[in-house]
């Protein structure tokens, strides 16, 4: 591990101005993804802005009707939170089945959503890996790619986002509100993070004095169906091959709105709209939902190691809107 500097930041105003003044400083908040890259050689900041004591720390309700979570708040205090639960149940599935319980309790909503990738290459300081050194080609695309996208990839990298909770948040659309130098913005959950392009190295579109300060869920939780299923090696502290976030509205038998977003498969939560409107004003049918699906993994492309996913998250797909229409139990 290199030497580095910390300081520790009062104010919002403060964290922004100490990370403006330093190209390779970076905040630290749970700090349950940065350390294992500051130890694996990969990260490499000059200075840590510990951003613990700013007041980020609460869920509050919002004049909209939502919610809004603080960037601080840890993730099991945002799953465990009663107006979570009640009315977003699909917010909190997805946090509880990500990490370890010990991870949860560190890691904050803000440093979710700017987790870095878990590929092997990324982590490996001795291969080439355009995400971490631009320019030096990708270990993956002829390497071991088991876990890596099938959607959304380029000929620079072929990673996934890790995160369960960005999942249930592309589906619930919320919206990430940052601070910076030029003040405030709030950036539709869509457009938060980024495919790999031929800028693979830049994951997200938070600019480098921007801080994350809450995550606005929108009044509609979808908690009548819903349903978060996670498909991965092993059922405790391993990420997913693919997961789901399924959310419906529903009159009768009939579907009236659709949500889907995958994860496990490209480098950012996916949705894919035109395959979510063939269900609206369909009756939920296994054969409506294979038709979703379908569509979903049209483009999809696999490598050596990882065509089987394609079939997995379309079955994933029918499976987890069976369970969001009742039409199979939750496991
Ligand atoms: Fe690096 Fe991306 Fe290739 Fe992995 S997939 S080796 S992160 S460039």
């Amino acid at each position: 591990m290199n030497n580095f500097s910390y300081t520790r930041a009062g104010d919002v105003a403060s964290a922004i101005s100490e990370v403006s003044r330093d190209a390779t400083a970076k905040f630290i908040a749970g700090g349950t993804n940065l350390i294992d890259l500051m130890k694996e050689n990969v990260a490499r900041p000059s200075r840590l802005i510990d951003i613990t004591r700013l007041s980020l720390n609460k869920i509050e309700a919002t004049a909209e009707g939502g919610l809004r979570l603080g960037a601080l708040v840890t993730n099991t205090d945002t799953a465990y939170n009663e107006q979570v639960e009640a009315r977003y149940p699909l917010l909190s599935r997805a946090i509880l089945s990500g990490a370890s319980a010990q991870l949860r309790n560190m890691a904050t909503n803000g440093g979710n959503l700017l987790q870095r990738t878990r590929c092997y290459y990324f982590y490996d300081t001795a291969t080439p890996c355009n995400k971490r050194e631009p320019g030096t080609g990708c270990s993956a695309i002829e390497g071991f790619n088991r876990i890596h996208a099938i959607l959304g990839t380029s000929d620079q990298c072929i990673a996934v986002h890790p995160s369960d909770m960005c999942v249930a948040l592309a589906a619930l659309e919320a919206v990430v509100r940052v601070t910076g130098k030029d003040g405030d913005r709030a950036i539709p959950f869509a457009d938060f993070h980024r495919l790999p392009g031929d800028t693979p190295h830049i994951d997200s579109n938070l600019r480098a004095d921007e801080i994350i300060t809450a995550i606005d869920l929108p009044a509609k939780g979808f908690a009548g169906h819903y349903a978060y299923l996670k498909v991965r090696d092993r059922k405790s502290y391993a990420f997913a091959l693919v997961s789901v976030a399924a959310a419906l509205e529903m009159s009768g038998e009939t579907v009236t709105e659709t949500r889907v977003a995958l994860g496990g498969v490209a480098h950012k939560p996916w949705r894919n709209k035109e395959a979510e409107n063939l269900l609206n004003g369909k009756v939920a049918t296994a054969d409506n939902f294979q038709a979703v699906a379908e569509t979903i993994l049209r483009d999809a492309k696999g490598f050596a190691h990882n065509t089987f996913k394609i079939e997995l998250a379309k079955r994933a797909i029918v499976r987890a809107l069976k369970h969001a229409a009742h039409m199979e139990a939750r496991p």
